[in-house]
This record gives structure tokens, sequence and C-alpha cells, in this order.
């Protein structure tokens, strides 16, 4: 039986809710739908959302101007949730979760636990979204909310074509498509669209690629360089990772860009023979079997030899 949503937020009269670092479509989509949901359902109740200010292609959705990304001091909330990742990658708002009343953890990344007080972990759904689907009633759904978890699948599904995709997760988006908001748009700007230096920096990072293990494994990078020279951050490298793995032969795409002097962040994705949320889990990061992430401190070199050595041992297992 999974939790009820309305039942646990009896009584409360201030929820917040987080969702994780560099938030992707799923957590600005799940975060977004269930401060709505939530305000509907429980009027009585003040909801506000604390999140890293998520890229603007996100802004349509309902309450994106609302988001407080300045995480300021605040009462202990009597409900707070965490949504689409464990407290440790919440960033700031690990303060109102250490000292909220009730503690509530939604996620869909392979887990050891949950870390809230009750906690709805489920790594067999493709998005934080979908199980927030199953979680609220239909009943409540409205355009605005709808709109919220389509964005949220369809960017965790790469518009329902990963292994992550169900009979379920389709007939929810065709649900979720009934309310009519412009889908067709919705996947082309937030999902496809990319700005003219995004597009040049992809190109950029396929043509100075590099193969491995018998070409079976590729690796790109952006380094701090080439961000200044084109002036891009962390949310301008969506995709890249993906046009990496959509390559030929490619069974683990390693996509890195400079965090700093010597820290990469890396993205990883994979087909059946190599468990991303293993390989990525060696550098404390975690995820998904076929997309996962994690940081990596050194030197270049000798980082992209540490996840080349986690690679290979999968793919010569
Ligand atoms: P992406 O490569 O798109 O940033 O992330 C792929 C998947 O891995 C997402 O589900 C994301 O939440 C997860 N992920 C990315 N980076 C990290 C990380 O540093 N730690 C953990 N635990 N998960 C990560
Ligand atoms: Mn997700």
């Amino acid at each position: 039986m999974r939790m009820n949503l309305l039942e646990e937020c009896k009584g409360a009269a201030r929820i917040g809710i987080s969702g994780h670092i560099r938030p992707d479509g799923d957590c600005v989509g799940s975060v977004l739908s269930l401060q709505m949901y939530l305000r509907k359902c429980l009027p009585a109740a003040k909801v506000k959302v604390f999140l890293e200010k998520p890229a603007d292609i996100f802004s349509e959705i309902k309450g994106y101007d609302e988001i407080d990304s300045d995480f300021p001091e605040e009462e202990p909330f009597d409900v707070f949730f965490v949504l689409d990742c464990g407290a440790d990658r919440i960033g700031e708002a690990e303060k109102y979760f250490r000292t909220a009343g009730k503690r509530i953890n939604i996620d869909h990344h392979i887990r050891e636990a949950g870390s809230g007080d009750v906690n709805c972990i489920d790594p067999g759904i493709g998005s934080t979204c979908e199980l927030l689907y199953d979680l609220m009633d239909e009943d409540r759904f409205d355009r605005d909310i709808a709109m919220a978890l389509y964005i949220g699948i369809i960017h965790d599904t790469g518009v329902f074509q990963y292994s992550n995709t169900t009979p379920e997760t389709l007939r929810k988006g065709a649900k979720l498509i009934g309310y009519g908001f412009d889908f067709p748009r919705l996947i082309r700007e937030t999902f496809y669209l990319k700005t003219y230096v995004q597009a040049q920096v992809m190109g950029k990072t396929l043509t100075e690629s590099v193969r491995f293990l018998d070409d079976r494994c590729i690796v790109g990078l952006v380094d701090r360089e080439t961000m200044e020279t084109y002036h891009v951050g962390p949310k301008d490298m969506d995709g890249i990772v993906n046009q990496l793995k959509n390559i030929k032969g490619v069974e683990c795409a390693v996509f890195l860009y400079q965090t700093g002097e010597q820290e990469y962040k890396v993205s990883l994705r994979s087909d059946e023979k190599v468990n991303a949320a293993q390989a990525a889990a060696c550098f404390g990061g975690g995820g998904h079997a076929r997309a996962a992430g994690c940081t990596v401190k050194g030197a270049f070199r000798d980082c992209v030899d540490a996840l080349i050595c986690r690679i290979a041992e999968q793919l010569q297992a």
C-alpha cells in the first residue's frame, strides 16, 4: 500500500517541498505539481517550494516564479517533502528537512533506504512525476497539474523512449494530454530545442570525443575554458550525453563538465551490459541502471582512467 499524501499532511499548517540540486525536468515537474496539488486539496495549508533556480525552459509551469532559491531562515515546517532524490542532494534546503515535524521522501532512484520519516521509494518507476501521479487523486487533476506531471514524465523517459517507459506510463501520458495543453510544443521547447551556443558546444564535444574499450565506451568533455568562451553553464549541458550514447557501437557514454580546478560532474548513459548506477556509486554518485551521475575529483586524465576502469570491469564481465 502506497502512502496517502493528504492523510500524511493532515493538520499541517506549513508545508515545504524541495528536490535535488541542478534540478531537471522531473524534479521541477514533481515539486511544482505537488505544490499545486496540495494547495488545491489543502487550501488552509501554506505550501512553499525551495529549489535551486531551474532552467527557464520550465518557466511555463505554474508556480515557477514563486520558487524560493534564496533559502532564507524559516520556522520549522510541519511537513517537508524531498522529491526525486534523498536528503543528501537537496543542497541548502537540507536545513528545512532536518528541522521539520514530519519528513517525507518520494523518489524513484536506486537507494538503500529513504531519508524521511515516511518514504515512498520505487526504483521500478520511470519518473518521480509518474510516482506522484499514482499518489494523487486523478479527480483533482487540472490542466496545470497535468502539464507539470507530463513534463517530468517526458524528461525522465526521453519522451517515452527509454526502457523505463511502461504501458502504465503511456496510459498516464494519454490521460495527461487529455487536459489540452500544447504537448508537441512542450516536447520541442523543453526537450529538443537548443540555443545556438548549446548546439555549438554539443558539436565541439562530439567532435573532440574519444572512444575507449574497443570503441564500446565514449568520453566527452566540456572544460572550463569552453564554458567561459561560449558563456555556457551546467544548465546548457543537457542532452550532450544522450548524443554521445546515440553513436553506433557505443555501449556506455561518459560526459564530463568541469566544476572546479580538479573537479568534474559526470553523466553516464549505458546499455544492458553496464549498470551506470553501480559505476557512479563507486564515486559517491548514483541514479538508475541506464542513466546515472557522480562528481569526480583529480586530474582529468586520472578521473577518466578511474571511470573507464569501472566500466571495463562491467563490459568485460
Ligand atoms: P544526469 O546525467 O542527467 O545529470 O543524471 C542522470 C541520473 O543520475 C538522474 O536520475 C540523476 O538524478 C542521477 N544523478 C546525477 N548525478 C548524480 C549524483 O551526483 N548523485 C546521485 N546520487 N545521483 C545523480
Ligand atoms: Mn527523476
